[in-house]
């Protein structure tokens, strides 16, 4: 049965999306495992991510911190170690429950909040990984830092002592992704920045080919959501 096939079993989409995964990790010369798959979780019951986690997958992301304040604690109580990347806009005064809560940032874009992460890592004692939100296309509707942004924050964010592990983006939606993936990537490389947060589950495999080293993926592995 296809993997978007709603009828199909969350551990069949599960394998499917690490095949695919594995599939661009070859065809572009990568090594084979150096791609992690975060499952997006947002808006998804708890009783649609437990059988996942039964089928081994570990890391999970959400774009807003209070629903995951609501279903996360219980999860992670009732099934162990996972990790959980916040993939949506942070508002500076969630900025604690972000730090507490999450094991990697994927948002940060904008001075304000380099401010209040680092006041708020200080203060939970723990300092999740960072990756900076660039909006290539200077989307007005969506978060991310401008491409000329990017120095001074990043270089702000480093003075603060927040571990930047790299670049996230979202790519406009309407056009192909490629060009935006390889632009981040080129972005990365001038910052000596390793990480790259970059595919969903529509353009995944391009990105894995182009040097993601984290895709976001939800559709593909929960189904459409309601
Ligand atoms: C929802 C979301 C995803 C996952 O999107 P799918 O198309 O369902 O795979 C990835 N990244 C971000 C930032 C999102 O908000």
């Amino acid at each position: 049965m296809p993997a978007d096939d709603p009828r199909s079993r969350p551990d069949e989409r599960l394998a499917a999306v690490h095949a695919r995964i594995g599939g661009a990790e070859r065809l572009a010369r990568r090594d084979a495992g150096g791609t992690t798959l975060i499952a997006i979780s947002k808006t998804q019951a708890a009783e649609a991510i437990a059988p996942l986690i039964a089928a081994g997958q570990r890391v999970f992301g959400e774009n807003r911190v209070q629903e995951a304040e609501g279903k996360w604690p219980a999860l992670r109580e009732a099934h162990g170690d996972i990790a959980l990347h916040l993939v949506g806009q942070l508002q500076s005064n969630k900025a604690e429950e972000a730090v507490a809560l999450f094991d990697a940032i994927h948002s940060l874009d904008r001075s304000s909040l380099v401010g209040a992460l680092a006041r708020a890592m200080d203060k939970v004692g723990r300092r999740p990984a960072c990756f900076i939100q660039v909006n290539l296309a200077d989307e007005p509707q969506k978060g991310g830092c401008t491409v000329d942004d990017l120095p001074g924050l990043l270089a702000e964010a480093r003075a603060a002592d927040i571990p930047v592990a790299g670049l996230m983006t979202v790519p406009p939606a309407d056009l192909e992704a490629a060009p935006w993936f390889a632009l981040l990537a080129k972005l990365a490389r001038d910052h000596g920045l390793t990480g790259l947060s970059m595919g969903m589950s529509g353009d995944y495999e391009t990105a894995v080919t182009l040097g993601a080293t984290h895709v976001r993926v939800g559709t593909a592995l929960f189904g459409a959501r309601t």
